[in-house]
């Protein structure tokens, strides 16, 4: 059922490269907005300036648009609760704490990072929780005033109730903490520096965000969130509502290892410059937690957005597969309009991909093989190797691919396809006939005659159909190939 006032946010750290798992959220959350018909609303949540970078937010924005993820709200966009960085809020994020602190919501806690780790190592010992023990919770003002004499800089945290916090998942159904699990918490730093424990749900229900939906590993944040969001809604910071929370699975890659962001197969920009298609890599990323039907893993976005719902999340992780990932980018390549390929694989034929001098490019010999490569590509950037033969002078010279193809008895058979090929009618039937009577001749299947033709004239063992190769690429140069290679045969 369709909610407009769903709001659901993408807020990313810009920190390294775009990588699958974060797309897989953006995926998850824009699709969840689009299918309700409301708003996704894209923060940036880059408070810790040591890692954030203006180069990292720049490519989640392009990473954004080239995935074709709207937002509603956000960076270049705007919206009403304007600005979208948080960077660009923390007079208000200060002021906040303040209010929580006067609340008696928060308050300062002046131990030293030695006296905390001397503490937790003890309880530990002792069998007891780890977690912060409430020293500062009640301190008098003497008490204070003596830590501030010692210079100590405290700083704001945050007290967790006494009572435990349960919550319904909407991925995972209902979970409990207790208050030994769930110990009170840092909000700002000794610097006066707001932190991420804080901001991300000030920000929330300043955004008035009805349901965050994120990564599992961010489960046990949960709730001491929830218990800041009752915090605020006493103090009257944003409406006064909790969001609903769905905590999508991990992804796992090799050996069964949670993905990681340096994990070279995570990240976006690999996906991007081997020309996967945004429909087919957004398609399979779905498929991590989530599915359309037992028996369709193939759909377009207006597909996933028409039956996408948080609930139908599995909360098993999910395993990352590329071969799968490539399968089902193969499949959206093949369903591209034929145009539209052609239009779709202009940039690898051009510099810096194309190896061949660019007025080389013969675009109606393009556009004869390209329904050949569509069938037959699984990422774009393969087409490059696929049609060069077409472009350059001679064709590569792969030594592997002459080596297989090229045995004793290559040149004699080389010499009768020749023959046949000069004489055929330039089609690919004749050329295919040409080729298989040649192979009768020396005692050949069809398959084994035409590996060292394909040689000669592609440089490679394995391509696009062979005769339709030849046809488009003409009978003279054909010829002239055929020629080049016998003569380094006999050389
Ligand atoms: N900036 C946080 C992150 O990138 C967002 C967490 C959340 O979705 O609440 O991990
Ligand atoms: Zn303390």
């Amino acid at each position: 059922m369709a909610n407009a006032n769903v709001r659901v946010r993408f807020c990313p750290s810009p920190t390294g490269n775009p990588h699958v798992g974060l797309v897989r959220t953006a995926l998850f959350n824009w699709a969840f907005a689009r299918h309700h018909g409301g708003t996704l609303v894209f923060r940036i949540e880059d408070t810790d300036a040591a890692r954030d970078s203006e180069e990292s937010y720049q490519q989640l924005l392009d990473a954004m648009r080239w995935l074709g993820l709207d937002w509603d709200e956000g960076p270049e966009v705007g919206g009403p609760h304007a600005p979208y960085r948080q960077s660009q809020r923390m007079d208000l994020y200060k002021d906040v704490a303040k209010k929580l602190l006067e609340a008696g919501h928060a308050y300062y806690c002046y131990c030293t990072t030695e006296e905390l780790d001397e503490r937790r190592d003890a309880a530990r010992a002792a069998g007891r929780p780890s977690g912060y023990d409430g020293t500062c919770r009640e301190l008098g003002d003497e008490q204070k005033a003596e830590y501030e004499r010692q210079g100590r800089e405290p700083i704001v945290r945050f007290r967790m109730p006494d009572e435990p916090i349960t919550f319904t998942d909407l991925v995972r159904g209902e979970m409990t903490f207790t208050p030994e699990n769930v110990p009170d918490y840092g909000i700002v730093r000794a610097n006066g520096a707001p932190l991420y424990t804080l901001v991300n749900p000030v920000d929330d229900a300043l955004m008035e965000i009805t349901h965050v939906l994120r990564g599992e590993d961010l489960l046990s944040s949960t709730p001491r969130q929830i218990a800041l969001y009752r915090a605020l809604a006493e103090i009257g910071v944003g409406n006064g509502t909790t969001p609903d929370f769905g905590h999508l699975p991990y992804v796992m890659g090799e050996g069964n290892k949670k993905l990681s962001k340096r994990d070279p197969q995570s990240s976006l920009n690999l996906y991007r410059e081997r020309g996967f298609l945004r429909e087919g890599l957004l398609n399979y990323l779905s498929l991590l937690g989530w599915s359309l039907s037992a028996d369709q893993d193939l759909f377009t976005m207006d597909e996933m957005v028409a039956a996408f719902d948080v609930k139908d999340v599995n909360a098993n992780p999910a395993r990352f597969d590329l071969k799968k990932c490539e399968a089902i980018n193969a499949d959206h390549i093949r369903r591209l309009d034929p145009k539209a390929f052609i239009d779709a694989c202009t940039p690898w034929l051009r510099a810096p991909h194309a190896n061949w001098a660019e007025e080389k490019f013969d675009q109606a010999a393009w556009e004869a093989i390209a329904p050949h490569a569509q069938t037959r590509l699984t990422v774009l950037s393969d087409i490059t190797a696929n049609v060069d033969f077409l472009f350059l002078d001679e064709p590569v010279e792969d030594e592997a691919s002459w080596a297989k193809a090229m045995k004793e008895g290559s040149d004699a058979l080389l010499r009768t396809a020749r023959a046949k090929l000069a004489e055929a009618d330039w089609n690919a039937d004749a050329l295919k006939a040409a080729v298989v009577a040649a192979g009768e001749e020396h005692g050949l299947k069809l398959g084994k005659a035409q590996a060292p033709v394909r040689v000669a004239v592609t440089g490679r063992t394995v391509g696009l159909p062979l005769f339709e190769s030849l046809e488009i690429l003409g009978r003279e140069r054909t010829l002239a190939r055929v020629d080049a290679t016998l003569a380094k045969l006999g050389a």
